[in-house]
């Protein structure tokens, strides 16, 4: 076996400066996991861990949850979300494909009702070109629309005016969905 070179440290050149060095050999760790972001860093694999209120969720399913979309394209934006963390429609199981349906459906009628909303906008982004936020984990949006809210705001101001907080719908979704 080839005797591996030891260098001592001494033998460097060693002259001060200014600059203060942070050494942070922990990010190593993180560097050698590569590219992709940790599954625990997911908000959809998060939002189930935390309450109702705190991760915005209005029902919870066997193998599939509903949450507020955190960044909502209409007040009552919804996302219908497998537990799994899988990336794209074409791999989740025939389990989870029938309760992603079965909550869109419940999530239609609730919103029909608590808003009073005229059409929606469902579908699902897959992979980052095709617009998905969270590309890694499967999520299907449900956006009520109304006749009025095709206003001038996203035109002019990139702004969505949304008249409704967060947490008031999400009670509000909650309160009107049935019992399991
Ligand atoms: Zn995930």
């Amino acid at each position: 076996m080839a005797e591996v070179p030891v260098e001592d440290s001494r033998d460097f050149a060693a002259i001060p400066d200014a600059f203060q060095r942070l050494w942070t050999p922990h990010r190593m760790v993180y560097i050698q996991g590569g590219p992709e972001p940790h599954v625990e860093q997911c908000p959809f694999c998060r939002a189930p861990q935390l309450s109702d209120e705190e991760g915005l969720i209005v029902a919870r399913g066997e193998h599939a949850y509903v949450l507020l979309n955190l960044f909502p394209y209409n007040s009552g934006h919804l996302l219908v979300c497998p537990y799994r963390h899988v990336a794209t429609y074409d791999l989740a199981t025939p389990e989870e494909v029938a309760e992603i349906g079965e909550l869109t459906q419940i999530a239609m009628r609730v919103l029909t009702e608590v808003s009073r909303c005229d059409g929606f906008n469902i579908g699902m982004n897959q992979g980052r070109v095709a617009g998905a936020g969270v590309a890694g984990h499967l999520h299907q949006h449900i956006v009520p629309r109304w006749m009025s809210d095709a206003n001038f705001f996203p035109i002019i101001a990139e702004t969505k005016a949304l008249p409704q907080l967060l947490g008031e719908v999400r009670a509000e979704v909650q309160a009107a969905w049935p019992a399991r």
